[in-house]
């Protein structure tokens, strides 16, 4: 190694990290896999730092393969540690979702939102979003019946495993909150695939 190279400094190092034509892809949790111009796979340890080129292994250097996974990961290019790739399921694109959350999952966009009005696909009404909750819908049960949201009756053409959202229906226009009994406040649990936003 001569000590007129100029691919040891530092500078060197973040300038190829972000220009080479480098691809990274996920592997595990905090592992990616990063294939350099010459046809190498390395493979990156993101939390720990580490990575299997020579560059980093004999140098210690944090090598431009380490410094591209974070640049690749911080630009949203791929998914960071503790994250995966998903696909929205009311909208179909793609995103980032936590590794611990299992499908189907919605993006920003398409999560109801408190206090929206969306339509009941089932009945065409509308109904007031109180809550988008992380629960599956075979593991919520409806009060008072003894079966899940999934097993309801008008539930049954939607995913059982979709998220819950709790509804309401909303009072007739004029109508005070105080006049109404308590059970025609109550909240609806309904598979978010029977929700529609409004066009
Ligand atoms: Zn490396
Ligand atoms: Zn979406």
């Amino acid at each position: 190694m001569s000590p007129s190279r100029t691919d040891g400094r530092p500078n060197g190092r973040s300038r190829r990290a972000r220009r080479e034509a480098m691809r990274v892809r996920k592997v595990g949790d905090a592992a990616y896999e990063v294939w350099s111009p010459s046809g190498h796979v390395y493979d990156v340890d993101l939390d720990a730092g580490r990575c299997t080129c020579p560059d980093h292994r004999f140098r210690g250097v944090r090598c431009k393969h380490l410094r591209r996974v974070a640049i690749e990961v911080t630009l949203g290019n791929v998914p960071a540690p503790g994250e995966r790739e998903a696909t929205c399921n009311a909208c179909g694109r793609s995103l980032f979702a936590d590794s611990d959350d299992a499908d189907p999952v919605y993006c920003e966009d398409c999560e109801l939102d408190p206090g929206e009005t969306v339509v009941d696909r089932e009945t065409d009404s509308l109904v007031v979003v109180v809550e988008s909750t992380d629960d599956r819908a075979d593991e919520v049960e409806v009060p008072e019946r003894g079966w899940t949201v999934a097993d309801h009756y008008s539930n049954r053409d939607y995913d059982p495993g979709d998220r819950v959202v709790d509804v309401l229906y909303p009072l007739p226009r004029g109508v005070d909150p105080a006049d109404v009994s308590p059970r025609d406040l109550r909240r609806y649990s309904f598979p978010r695939g029977r929700l529609a936003r409004r066009q």
